[in-house]
């Protein structure tokens, strides 16, 4: 008999958004006529910009024709997509290689699989709060986990030291759920630890393109040393609308090597093993975000996500909460008022003024008594969330 892998009953289960669906459920089961203002989804809205979904027709009706027909596609990705990504990079002042940039279907794909790199008994670091999914992956392969909770006292963005025994760091950068984002001098500890203990970080860049304060780093790879001791995972979801149509991209740098062994090498091996690539359309419409009509265009629908957050953040200003995020990623993470659990938060604003957040417990112990609100609703709601919170809990 087959045995399975018994890591799989060390998952715990998790009930956060099956809370949140089905507490949402009940109250309009008991409440028809009322609307709920969703401010906890972590999907965006808007579709995809014009330039994309021209460049997906195009490429549906390449596949129509003898001439334009692809089939199997590289299995790391469309050569000119790859070189196209590598220049992206090469404009915010970041250099990186086609052949270090690996075309995937998502972030999420990646962070399970890239795992496939790294011995078992080594053991990752997750700060938390944390995109649960870190966690999970780990806990599937049976691989050690140790958590930093991080707080108010660090902005939630903690820094290494030499009490943490890890291998495998994940960071998130700007952060989910906390929207946090990593200043280069705090990137820079967090090299010098991964480079001086032999560590790598899994860098998740799938918010960079919401970063608006150009001191900020996009990528780990504007950060000195980062090529002995990074991967960059990115994700076309959230910058461009991708969630349903599910590309993203990899970078690993020819540098990076642990015993005598080369992770570049070592994901070509795998993907050419593991994957036939991602379809000829969507890399298609993926390349069109690399254009300038499309950059302009997904910048102009972020726009809209970041006045979504403006019109939360004021919300939260006039009321005195205390909260970060917002500004350079589309989540804000707030302090519950009046020391209430996140539960309790949530149950409140639910029943009060019928606003759906994410409460913060979620995402680790760390989380409990802060709520995350995300940015990806319509303006409208946005708008009459905001007022009905001052309106609550200004009284
Ligand atoms: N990483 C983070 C931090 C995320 O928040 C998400 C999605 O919400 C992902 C990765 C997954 O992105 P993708 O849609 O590319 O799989």
């Amino acid at each position: 008999m087959i045995t399975p892998n018994k890591h799989y009953s060390d998952l715990k289960d998790s009930y956060l958004f099956y809370n949140i669906a089905q507490k949402t459920k009940a109250y309009l089961e008991k409440n028809p006529d009322k609307h709920l203002y969703r401010m906890g989804i972590g999907d965006v809205s808007l579709p995809l910009c014009d330039a994309v979904i021209k460049a997906l027709h195009e490429a549906v009706n390449d596949q129509a024709t003898k001439e334009n027909f692809h089939g199997y596609m590289p299995e790391c990705g469309d050569p000119s997509l790859r070189e196209t990504i590598s220049r992206y990079y090469g404009e915010k002042g970041v250099m990186v290689e086609a052949d270090e940039v690996f075309v995937s279907s998502g972030a999420s794909d990646e962070l399970g699989d890239i795992l496939d790199l790294f011995d078992r008994n080594s053991t990752a670091l997750v700060i938390e709060p944390a995109y649960p999914a870190y966690v999970d992956a780990n806990v599937m392969a049976g691989r050690k986990i140790v958590h930093l909770a991080s707080g108010e006292e660090n902005g939630f963005l903690p820094e290494p030291d030499d009490s943490i025994k890890a291998d495998l760091l994940y960071i998130c950068s700007p952060n989910n759920p906390t929207g946090a984002v990593y200043s280069r001098e705090k990137l820079q500890m967090w090299v010098d630890y991964a480079n001086k203990n032999g560590a790598v970080i899994l860098f998740d860049a799938a918010y960079e393109a919401f970063i608006e304060d150009e001191t900020l780093p996009h990528s780990i790879f504007s950060i000195p040393g980062s090529r002995t001791c990074a991967i960059e995972i990115c994700s076309l979801s959230k910058t461009a609308g991708f969630t349903g149509t599910r590309m993203g991209y990899t970078v690993i740098p020819k540098e990076l090597k642990r015993d005598g062994m080369n992770f570049n090498e070592m994901w070509v091996r795998n993907r050419t093993t593991k994957t036939n690539g991602v379809s000829y359309i969507i890399q298609k419409g993926g390349a069109a975000v690399f254009t300038p009509e499309g950059q302009k265009q997904i910048h102009d629908n972020i726009k809209i996500y970041k006045n979504n957050a403006k019109v939360l953040m004021e919300a939260l200003d006039k009321l005195g909460i205390w909260y970060c995020g917002g500004k350079n990623a589309p989540y804000i993470w707030l302090k519950c008022p009046n020391n209430m659990s996140s539960w309790e938060f949530f149950d409140y604003i639910l029943n009060e003024i019928q606003v759906v957040g994410t409460p913060g417990e979620g995402f680790g112990a760390c989380g409990e008594g802060y709520f995350r609100f995300s940015t990806f609703g319509s303006p409208e709601d946005t708008v009459e969330a905001a007022n009905r919170l001052v309106k609550l809990l200004g009284r």
